[in-house]
């Protein structure tokens, strides 16, 4: 599967900008601030309908401009098919097409364009906090389920509401009325996404276990654990008994969180761990460890995404390369022998002689 052409109107800081690529490496050189991680972000939305950088799609939109177009040609599921999103700066609801026939869920265009994206934050997601890694596992997950991306909105959306219930029922006491009704289905959505993430997550160390060994030359193994609500014994358990698992941990900290005004229980807190050979990477890893280990992981999501749509996905790599040393390099380049990948650098230094090199200056392609 690949990206044959792109074409941005009003998107970020490209004004009008049409672009074809190499079915294998594409090197995308400019200076800082030029474009070229907007580009990656174009191409990852066309794919998945979802920004890496931002919830809201109005700032996508071009400054000065009141909408936003992004077009793509792709060679897909053995054909030639066309994705297309027009994207609003007010309130306006996106538009989403697919061959030309508009569409309502990102359902709806899964398996298109799936891509992958590994920026060099990626590389310390094992060190930083569970926010980070939460955004890191749901991005990958969205794109490999798309009822999963659905299921999360959901959650999100009864949360918000919990939180403002929690936050005012000292001025509007009728509020507490309700808050039963939002616990229960907050647990029932809860649980599918633990569900969903359970077994995420045992494929991904699966995968990524694998990388890992050979990447340490068998001398470390790599290991993951998915951190939940500590009343669920066994996040595979059926939904059911997840549902009764989450309420268990409601109501014991019923009260706390009446008193606190903020959701202390639910999979919103989730997290996950990674250890070598037994050693929590978070605390005792060095920085060359987390790294080999945090790229371990970005190719188990492409892994798990090739077998999940039977296609090789698109990787774009932000600025990555170049904060690898050259081991590290050859190892990503070296799994990359299949599949179509857009680099970003600043220069083009070692990478000339990959594939096709796009110039980018000011939001549009430039010969040199
Ligand atoms: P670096 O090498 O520093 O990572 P880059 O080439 O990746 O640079 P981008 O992140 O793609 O740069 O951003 C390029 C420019 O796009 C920035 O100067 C930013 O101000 C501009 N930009 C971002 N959003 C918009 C928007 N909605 N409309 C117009 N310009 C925007
Ligand atoms: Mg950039």
């Amino acid at each position: 599967m690949n990206l044959i052409s792109l074409e941005l109107e009003g998107f970020r800081n490209y004004p009008l900008c049409r672009l074809d690529f190499d079915p294998g490496v594409n090197l995308i050189v400019g200076d800082n601030a030029q474009g070229k991680t907007n580009l990656l972000e174009a191409i990852h939305y066309l794919g998945s309908g979802k920004s890496f950088r931002t919830q809201r799609s109005s700032e996508l939109v071009g400054f000065h401009r009141d909408f936003s177009q992004l077009q793509g040609k792709v060679f897909s599921q053995e054909r030639e098919q066309s994705l297309r999103f027009v994207l609003f700066r007010g309130p306006r609801p996106r538009q989403m097409f697919r061959n030309g026939a508009k569409k309502k869920t990102l359902e709806e265009i899964a398996g298109v364009l799936p891509g992958v994206l590994f920026c060099p934050e990626d590389l310390m997601v094992l060190k930083t906090g569970a926010a980070q890694r939460r955004r890191f596992s749901d991005l990958a997950l969205c794109q490999l389920r798309p009822n999963y991306d659905a299921s999360l909105a959901e959650y999100n959306r009864i949360l918000e509401h919990k939180s403002r219930i929690l936050k005012e029922h000292h001025e509007n006491r009728a509020m507490l009325e309700i808050l039963p009704e939002y616990n229960l289905r907050l647990c029932q959505v809860g649980a599918l996404l633990i569900s969903y993430r359970a077994r995420f997550y045992r494929a991904m160390e699966e995968s990524a276990a694998g990388f890992h060994r050979q990447f340490s030359g068998g001398r470390e193994e790599f290991t993951l654990e998915y951190k939940t609500v500590s009343t669920v014994k066994d996040p595979f358990a059926p939904v059911g008994s997840l549902v009764e698992d989450l309420q268990e941990h409601l109501q014991r900290h019923y009260q706390a969180e009446l008193d606190s005004g903020q959701c202390l229980t639910g999979p919103h807190k989730d997290d996950f761990t990674v250890r070598l050979s037994g050693v929590d990477l978070k605390t005792y890893g060095s920085q060359g460890q987390t790294r080999t280990a945090a790229i371990s992981l970005k190719l188990a999501q492409r892994e798990l995404m090739a077998r999940q749509w039977q296609e090789e996905p698109v990787l774009l790599l932000d600025d990555v390369l170049s904060e690898l040393d050259p081991g590290r390099q050859d190892f990503v380049l070296n799994q990359i022998t299949r599949g179509q990948v857009f680099i970003t650098c600043c220069e083009e230094g070692r990478f000339t002689t990959l594939g096709r090199t796009i110039h980018i200056r000011d939001g549009t392609a430039v010969d040199n």
